[in-house]
């Protein structure tokens, strides 16, 4: 392969192999903007080097060849004695990161070149200030030299001369630190500073593939789920200076800001200096709109190149520029980073220039920032003292006070106080405290740290790793940066979504995107801000496109009309249970308990007329549109009390000899009916085969509410379905007794209900024979949280504190099944089943109600598949009706 490229040779696309600087250096070089020369080694070079431990001949030979061609085109050798060629050796992976090697600047520089360099730039000060640099950088990031004490010999040669910044060390000065840096070297890394050119270039070049296996690197790499075996490419960039005087300088800029997308002119500049002093902070930049003043000529140049730059790329870019004696050059451009509201501002503001159509500005946002912004936020006004900042590991904002372990969590939650459980890192014993906190705050750990996992899983806030902050759990307090001592029960605040720690309470305001949602903030309105106004044409956009519909998981009224604000099309799954709890909860014992036929029936009768009642409200909330009813899913036992408790009761009772006759059937009631694991037994269909009378008492009460909703003028769309079906008997059965209590209330009201009848696939075996089950059929729709237990044999409340995140770090899941669908196994189960089902039943409507339907990833995949809808928590529903536009477009 072809390890070498020219800047003239590559283009934005070839990431992948030039990584994203060198792409997009090629890819400004070709079109036509002043980019100093050079070449970038590709990332195949360094996967080789790393693989075979050892630099690849015709590598070397290529690097050769390229740099000829450069001396050539320069005019002058790398390192030459009286004109040196200078270079720099950027690290470039396909994904910005950090930890990677950074950048040597200036390298060619020897004792006799810097002599050279300052002849033919007629500065002495100049030369040694860049030979000083380069000294320092090389030291630091090729030979592995603490690069304090580099700081601390500049310094100290500030603080002889008594001057406070380093353009005012004179050539004298700067020669002697010079010797000092050498010597430096030379005692830490036990080698001379390399004076030969070539060997400089190419000792930094392999420092920067050994960069790519850093430990920094690769903890990056597994927070951010970064492959490990891309490989970083190198840039070696001919040198432009800007530490040439006054009239030289160096900068950056973004084509628009980054924070809300509005146009002008953004970034920093300062005179005088070379590299990453501007955002080192070594001395004061200033607002790019200066440079007007400075340069007008470099200035009016820059903004013209940032409107090529932004109408070549069609979006926001991020530059870094080097002004030397009044000419201007690009050393980097990339499409910037920005924030999840500048993404639907800038989105909106393209299309509006005719730069972008609807179809692409879908592309520019995405699911998770839509949901970032629906997060109630701190107030930003609000005056805090910001203490320390982790990883953003589950957004949100919590405020509480703080404790230390688990159990007093648990305990002052319990007496009503709002805590942060603040641990270095956390462990399966912490999961109480976990539920019981509204935040979690850790010193140790990343993104797939057991507190990150199970907190993302509980959409519980989440800051982990923020290292500064020292935790002594024994003690119960923690130490902030500056000494302060948070104790147990000192209030603080902490965000989830920019990883921020505040001591203190901060005020809590409801994102304005939710208001709008709500309702409560219209678009087009006046007060409206810019980002509602984006997000309202954004969802306009997706709704246009997208072929999924998407319902609401609702279980009740109010629920069911906030879906509706959200923009529900349906209810894609109104569990029935709470039907049956409360103060009904005495009924339903009566039915579990009863003896006789009889007894049955009257508490079968009694339940009707209140289930009907809640039936009614629903699909009075829900008219016009589908609701899918689940009849009774979950184990007996869940509306029977507690074991022990029971038991309690009946030895006290015992002991005193009262009478206990009710206490002790119901005991035993319990026995019978305890499972060892209550996931595979007596539970959906099954109860329905076993218990005479109990689905059929659910369905009349929803044809019977249908029924009285027609009666009003109404238009009730109630779709029946019956959960936990292995096998299409069981469904024929069910199916039959539904179908004859329809007739009889269609008989008795002289109603048409039109109401259709189908089943979840949340087992292997029904998706196996989905061919089968869609004879009985309807619909159906695939509960993806039981089909990913089933598929995957373990039951997600076990499991997910345990060992998941060991599988998370061995890499065995890139994110948890129960987030995003496992394609290849549970995925594929559900295109099979789907696939077969529509074979028998070409009109077979297809769902899906699992938590899946709001993720990002799986909706993709549920429009990939086929299906009809998805089915989500209200919450979720932009997420998913965003997503789905996304795929289709
Ligand atoms: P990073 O990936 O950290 O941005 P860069 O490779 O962009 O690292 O380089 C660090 C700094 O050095 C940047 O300010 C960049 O503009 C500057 N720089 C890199 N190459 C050159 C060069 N050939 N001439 C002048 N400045 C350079
Ligand atoms: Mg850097
Ligand atoms: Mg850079």
């Amino acid at each position: 392969p072809k390890f070498v490229y020219d800047f003239t040779e590559g283009n934005k696309d070839l990431k992948d192999l030039l990584g994203g600087k060198g792409a997009n250096l090629a890819e400004m070089t070709n079109l036509g903007l002043p980019v100093p020369p050079g070449f970038t080694i590709t990332t195949e070079a360094c996967k080789t080097y790393l693989d075979s431990g050892e630099e690849p001949a015709a590598l070397r030979d290529e690097v050769s060849a390229h740099l000829d061609a450069l001396e050539a085109k320069m005019g002058k050798k790398l390192g030459q004695a009286d004109d040196p060629l200078l270079v720099s050796v950027r690290s470039g992976a396909k994904f910005s990161m950090p930890g990677m090697m950074d950048t040597v600047l200036n390298i060619g520089l020897s004792d006799k070149s810097v002599q050279g360099l300052a002849q033919q730039a007629g500065d002495d000060r100049f030369a040694w200030d860049s030979y000083r640099r380069l000294i320092q950088m090389f030291g630091k990031t090729v030979l592995g030299v603490d690069g304090d004490l580099f700081e601390e010999a500049l310094e100290a040669a500030k603080t002889a001369k008594k001057v406070a910044v380093d353009t005012e060390l004179e050539a004298a000065d700067l020669k002697k630190l010079v010797t000092k840096f050498k010597k430096i070297v030379k005692t830490e890394a036990g080698r001379d500073f390399p004076q030969d050119p070539r060997e400089q270039m190419d000792l930094a070049i392999k420092a920067v593939f050994e960069s790519w296996n850093g430990e920094r690197a690769k903890l990056y790499r597994r927070q951010e789920r970064i492959p490990h075996d891309l490989g970083t490419a190198v840039n070696v960039c001919s040198m432009v200076f800007g530490n040439l005087g006054p009239d030289s300088g160096t900068g950056v800029a973004f084509t628009r800001d980054p924070a809300s997308g509005h146009q002008g002119v953004y970034g920093d500049y300062l005179q005088n200096a070379q590299g990453e002093d501007v955002v080192a902070g070594i001395r004061n930049t200033v607002a790019l709109a200066e440079l007007e003043q400075i340069d007008k000529k470099s200035y009016d140049q820059l903004m013209q190149i940032m409107e090529t730059l932004e109408n070549h790329y069609l979006d926001l870019c991020d530059i870094e520029f080097t002004i030397e004696r009044g000419q201007l050059w690009m050393l980097q451009t990339r499409v910037g980073k920005r924030t999840a509201g500048a993404a639907f501002r800038i989105a909106t503001q393209l299309v509006d220039q005719g730069l972008i159509d609807e179809a692409e500005a879908l592309q520019r946002v995405n699911g998770a920032q839509l949901a970032q912004l629906m997060f109630p936020r701190f107030d930003e006004e609000a005056k805090v003292e910001k203490v320390g900042r982790g990883i953003a590991a589950s957004p949100g904002a919590a405020v509480g006070k703080a404790v230390f372990d688990s159990y007093t969590a648990v305990k002052w939650s319990r007496s009503g106080e709002k805590v942060i459980l603040v641990r270095r890192e956390t462990n399966p014993d912490d999961l109480d405290g976990m539920i019981a906190a509204e935040g979690i705050l850790t010193s140790r750990g990343g993104k797939t740290s057991h507190a990150a996992v199970v907190a993302r899983g509980m959409g519980k806030t989440c800051v982990c790793g923020a290292e500064e902050l020292e935790v002594d759990t024994k003690r119960r307090r923690m130490t902030v940066p500056g000494g302060h001592v948070v104790e147990e029960g000192d209030v603080i605040s902490i965000d989830g979504s920019s990883g921020k720690v505040y001591l203190g309470e901060v005020p809590v305001v409801p994102s304005p995107v939710v208001e709008y949602f709500e309702g409560r903030m219209h678009a087009g309105a006046e007060d409206a801000d810019e980002l509602v106004e984006a997000v309202h044409r954004i969802m306009a956009f997706a709704d246009r496109k997208r072929r999924l519909r998407v319902r609401a998981n609702a279980d009740n009224a109010e629920d069911a009309l906030r879906a509706r604000r959200f923009g529900a099309q349906g209810i894609g799954l109104c569990r029935t249970e709470h039907m049956f709890l409360g103060d009904r909860r005495e009924l339903v014992e009566r039915l579990i308990l009863a003896d006789t036929e009889a007894e049955r029936e009257e508490s079968l009768k009694e339940l009707l007329p209140l289930q009907k009642q809640d039936f009614v409200e629903l699909f009075e909330a829900m008219d016009g549109l589908p609701v899918t009813v689940r009849l009774l899913d979950p184990p007996l036992h869940e509306f029977l009390p507690d074991i022990t408790e029971l038991s309690v009761r009946v030895a006290l009772a015992e002991s005193r000899q009262e009478p206990h006759e009710n206490e002790l059937r119901l005991l035993q009631a319990v026995h019978r009916l305890h499972e060892q694991n209550p996931m595979l037994g007596l539970r959906g269909v099954r109860l329905g085969l076993v218990i005479p009378g109990l689905f059929t008492m659910q369905v009349r009460a929803i044809a019977e509410a249908a029924a009285e909703r027609k009666a009003h003028k109404g238009d009730p769309r109630a779709e029946i379905m019956i959960p936990l079906v292995g096998t299409v008997q069981e469904l024929e059965i069910v199916r039959e007794e539904a179908d004859q209590v329809i007739a009889e209330v269609e008989a008795a009201t002289g109603a048409r209900l039109k109401l259709s009848i189908g089943t979840m696939i949340e087992l292997p075996r029904a998706a196996l024979t989905a061919g089968q089950i869609a004879e009985a059929a309807e619909f159906f729709s695939f509960g993806t949280n039981d089909l990913t237990q089933t598929v995957w044999g373990f039951s997600r409340d076990d499991v997910e504190a345990s060992f998941f995140t060991a599988y998370l770090e061995k890499g065995i899941f890139g994110v948890s099944p129960f987030e995003t669908i496992d394609k290849d196994g549970v995925g594929s189960l559900v295109a099979a089943a789907a696939q077969a089902g529509r074979a028998t039943r070409p009109d077979l409507k297809l769902g899906v109600c699992g938590e899946h339907g709001g993720d990002p990833e799986s909706v993709h995949f549920f429009h990939e598949v086929g299906l009809d809808y998805v089915s989500c928590s209200p919450f979720r529903i932009p997420v998913a009706r965003l997503e789905a536009g996304r795929a289709a477009s």
